[in-house]
C-alpha cells in the first residue's frame, strides 16, 4: 500500500482542492475519502481565504491514508486584476498567516454586506441574511447570493443569477480591496510555506504580462507555479514549466476540485508534472 515517499516525482498529489468550508460541495472528511479512493499520496485543502476545512481535518486524520499538507487559496490583486495565490506547507499556527486569514475574512464579510445593500436598493430584501444562512457558518460569497435568488424564485439558475446581478459590472457586483500579490507571497514565505501562483492560464494575460507577474511574484518570495492542472493542454503545461524554471519556481499540481459533478477537475485526474521542473512537494516528502 505505501508508496515510496522518497520518489517525489512519481507521487500522486492533489495540491489544490475545496471543501464546504469555502465553495466546495464535500466536507473535509468526504474529500479525504475521495483522495484516498483516487489513490493520491499527498493532498492539500486550499479553501478560499479560510483554514477551517484544513483545521477540522488535520485534527482527525488516519495514519495510513493520503497525507495532508497545510493549504489555502488567497485572493489577491496585481495591477487591478484578481490573482489567486495558493499557500502550501506553512506553519498553520503562524501569527502572520492567521492575521492575513482574519483580514481576508473581514474583507469577505464586508463585501457580502455591500452586496446585500445593493440587493436592498434593487428591491430584493433579506439577501444578506439569506446568503448568510445558506453559507452555513462560512462566509457568504456570490454563489450563496445566487442560491438565495434561485430559492426565492427570482431566477431559474446560477448562470442567470450571475448574468443579471452578480457578475462583474452587474448591479449587485461589488469589488473587494484584496491585498497585493507581493504582500501575500511574502506572508506565506514568512510563515514557512511556499506561495504558488494558481492556475496561470485563468487570467487571460498576454505572455509579456504573465512574465511581469512572475517577475514580481518571485521577487516577493513566491516559490512555485501550478503547471499540472486539468484543462491545460500538454504544450501549455510545458510552457508554464519553462517559465517557472526561468523564474526559479517549483512546479505544482492540483485538480481545483469543487464538486463531484465536475468530472474534469477531479482528484483522480491531476496530470503528471512535465519533465524539467522540480515538484514543489519535494519539500514535504
Ligand atoms: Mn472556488
Ligand atoms: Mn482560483
Ligand atoms: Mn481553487
Amino acid at each position: 500500500m505505501n508508496r515510496n515517499l522518497s520518489q517525489s516525482a512519481s507521487l500522486r498529489v492533489d495540491l489544490h482542492t475545496h471543501t464546504t468550508a469555502s465553495d466546495g460541495a464535500l466536507s473535509p472528511a468526504e474529500l479525504y475519502a475521495l483522495q484516498r479512493e483516487a489513490g493520491n499520496d499527498l493532498f492539500a485543502i486550499t479553501d478560499h481565504d479560510t483554514l477551517d476545512g484544513y483545521d477540522s481535518l488535520a485534527a482527525s486524520l488516519a495514519d495510513d491514508g493520503p497525507r495532508l499538507v497545510p493549504g489555502i487559496e488567497f485572493s489577491t490583486v496585481w495591477r487591478k486584476r484578481e490573482i489567486h495565490i495558493v499557500g502550501l506547507g506553512f506553519d498553520p499556527a503562524d501569527d502572520s498567516i492567521r492575521a492575513l486569514v482574519a483580514a481576508q475574512y473581514h474583507r469577505r464579510i464586508d463585501r457580502a454586506r455591500r452586496i446585500g445593500e445593493r440587493f436592498d436598493y434593487l428591491g430584493i430584501k433579506g439577501a444578506y441574511e439569506g446568503a448568510m444562512a445558506l453559507a452555513d457558518g462560512g462566509i457568504p460569497g456570490r454563489p450563496h447570493f445566487a442560491r438565495f435568488l434561485i430559492n426565492g424564485g427570482r431566477v431559474g439558475d446560477m448562470d442567470t443569477a450571475f448574468r443579471r446581478y452578480l457578475a462583474d459590472g452587474k448591479p449587485a457586483a461589488c469589488r473587494t480591496d484584496w491585498p497585493g500579490v507581493e504582500e501575500v507571497a511574502g506572508c506565506v514565505k514568512q510563515g514557512g510555506g511556499v506561495a504558488v501562483l494558481a492556475h496561470p492560464a485563468a487570467y487571460e494575460l498576454t505572455r509579456t504580462k504573465l512574465r511581469e507577474l512572475l517577475a514580481d511574484f518571485s521577487a516577493a518570495g513566491g516559490g512555485a507555479i501550478e503547471v499540472a492542472v486539468p484543462g491545460v493542454n500538454p504544450d501549455q503545461q510545458a510552457h508554464f514549466a519553462r517559465l517557472g524554471c526561468e523564474f526559479g519556481l517549483k512546479g505544482s499540481a492540483g485538480s481545483d476540485f469543487h464538486d463531484p459533478g465536475q468530472f474534469w477537475r477531479h482528484p483522480g485526474r491531476v496530470p503528471a508534472l512535465p519533465e524539467g521542473i522540480d515538484p514543489v512537494w519535494q519539500y514535504w516528502v
